[in-house]
This record gives C-alpha cells, structure tokens and sequence, in this order.
C-alpha cells in the first residue's frame, strides 16, 4: 500500500551514488492541481506556482531485477508509507517508469551520518551524539509499537535534515527506508552488513524480529561513539561469520552506563534486549545537562 507516482511527475536530476541494487538520483517531484493534502503538501513545498508544487525528492532507481527483489523493494515502499513520524523519512511512493521501480523519498538536507561523523571527527559532543542517538531510538520505539520491523538501521541510513553543530543548536535527524530486505538477499549480501545484522539473522533469515532492530541500533550506537569508524570493518567476511559464530563482544565504548546499554543491545540472545522504551529512558539518563 503507497502511493502511486506518474513518470510525468518526476524529474531526474544528478547521480547521487549506489545502495543496496540502487541507484540514487538527486530529483524533482510536481504534484499538479489541488489533489492531495495540503498542508502535506505545503510542509514539502519548495515552489508554488498554480497549484502546482515542486518539492526536492531522491530518487531510488531499483537495478532490474527478479521479481521477489521487486516486491521487497515495494514491501520497504510500502512500510514506510504506512507510519509517519518525525524521524522518519517520508516516502512519497513509488512510480514505475517502464521496466524501472523507482521509490521516491523527501530530500533531506544534510545527507548520511556517517558521512558526517567522519568529516567532523573528534569535533562532535556527547551530547550532540545521545541526542541523535534519542532521535533514532523515538522513531524505532514508535516502530516497536506497531511491530514493524525496520531490518537496516545503520548511520548510513540516518540522514541529517539540520546538523546542529553551532552552539545553542541541536541537530534533527531522519531514518531513512531500509530498502530492499536482507531476508531477500544472497548470504554474502547478509554476511556483509555483520556487525549490523543480528546475528541470529544470517544463521536464519526466518529470525527476523524487533529485536532484530535493537542489534543493529547496538551497532549504530557504536558507529556513533566511534565516529563512523566501523569494528570488524577490516576482517574478511569468513572472519566476520567466525566473530558471530564464537559470540565475541564487539568494542565498548568510553563511558561505564554507556558501554553497559550498548551491550544489553548486542546481546547473542535476542529475547534478552531491552525495548526501545527501556533504551530512551536509559539514554535521557546518559544526557548530560
Ligand atoms: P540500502 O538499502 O543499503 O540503504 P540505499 O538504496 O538506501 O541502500 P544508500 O547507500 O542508503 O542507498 O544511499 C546512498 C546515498 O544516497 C547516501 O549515501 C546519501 O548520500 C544519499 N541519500 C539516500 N537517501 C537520501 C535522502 N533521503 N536524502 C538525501 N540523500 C539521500
Ligand atoms: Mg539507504
């Protein structure tokens, strides 16, 4: 269930990079005439002339592919356009432009978090990280709630709407789609996102869950503390499937309560992770003030 988009209503713009079978396009999407929700509309409107709104968009253009990749590039489509939250990318829908399944999602501003860890590394406060770490957390507990899975949280998944690095400004940011679901894809592909994907996960696709989610925001937490520097990003993919297989820990970070949270995360045992309401009461806890 989402929104369907005419081909005549977006515009290509500039290659912006490669995903997960994706190419991602910088873009426009107009919306003509007075359908559709206007105070909707008029939040993502960067143009008004006649009725007609031009808002700035990404467009992610699936690579052609069989059909079970198809339907879960629309099942992740289809997720997000079914929640609305203000961490949460809005998905506008997607549009089918002969053999092309192109999911169209808000631009928002600032770009990944990674990218931006790495840029300003050892410049970012612990503040400023426990507040994007809350932000995160508010979007997954809302998700928690439903029983939606996201099933790809990861910094590079996180996209910066303000950055909030000059003093008495706080940065806000936006979990994007999880595109196409790892569950889905081959074993090397699963085997490659180790350390986010649970590990119970690429034993058995099947396992997939919540708790699931609070692994991987484990992980993230730990890009975050780290400044983007991924653990195990140097190990061979045996050696990663070896790392899960033996139940290693991955680094802690500095900070006993911080350390301690982000191991109840990437507990080996899923059942034995805290919800994300446990884990937002925990980081309002960490904020210092
Ligand atoms: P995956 O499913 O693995 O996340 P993807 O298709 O979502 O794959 P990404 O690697 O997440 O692709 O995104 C590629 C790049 O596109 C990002 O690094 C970022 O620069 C840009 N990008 C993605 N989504 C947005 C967005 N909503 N707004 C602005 N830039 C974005
Ligand atoms: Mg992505």
């Amino acid at each position: 269930s989402f929104h369907q988009i005419r081909k005549n209503e977006i515009t290509q713009r500039a290659h912006l990079g490669q995903g997960t079978r994706t190419n991602i396009y910088d873009g426009v999407l107009t919306v003509c005439g007075n359908s559709g929700n206007d105070d909707e509309a008029e939040y993502f409107s960067t143009e008004q002339n006649n009725n007609s709104r031009e808002m700035h968009v990404i467009l992610k253009v699936l690579d052609p592919s069989h059909r079970d990749i198809a339907l879960a590039f629309f099942e992740a489509a289809s997720l997000m356009s079914q929640v609305s939250h203000v961490h949460l990318a809005f998905v506008h829908g997607v549009c089918v432009r002969g053999s092309e399944n192109i999911l169209v999602e808000e631009f928002v501003e600032h770009g990944p978090l990674d990218v931006l860890l790495r840029k300003e590394k050892g410049r970012i406060s612990v503040g400023w990280k426990i507040t994007v770490a809350k932000q995160l957390g508010s979007a997954l507990s809302y998700l928690e709630d439903k029983n939606l899975v996201h099933g790809n949280v990861c910094a590079k998944n996180i996209l910066l709407a303000r950055k909030g690095l000059e003093d008495g400004s706080a940065p806000f940011v936006k979990l994007s789609d999880p595109g196409i679901s790892f569950t889905v894809l081959s074993r090397e592909e699963r085997v490659d996102r180790i350390p986010w994907i649970a590990p119970e996960c690429v034993r058995d696709v099947g396992n997939l869950s919540t708790a699931a989610d609070k692994w991987s925001f484990g992980t993230t937490l730990l890009e975050i503390c780290f400044d983007a520097d991924v653990p195990l990003k140097e190990r061979t993919p045996s050696e990663k499937e070896r790392f899960y297989e033996k139940r290693l820990r991955l680094p802690e970070p500095s900070g006993r309560e911080l350390a301690s949270l982000v191991s109840q995360c990437l507990d080996y045992t899923p059942g034995e992770r805290p919800s994300f309401r446990t884990i937002l009461r925990d980081l309002t806890r960490l904020q210092p003030h």
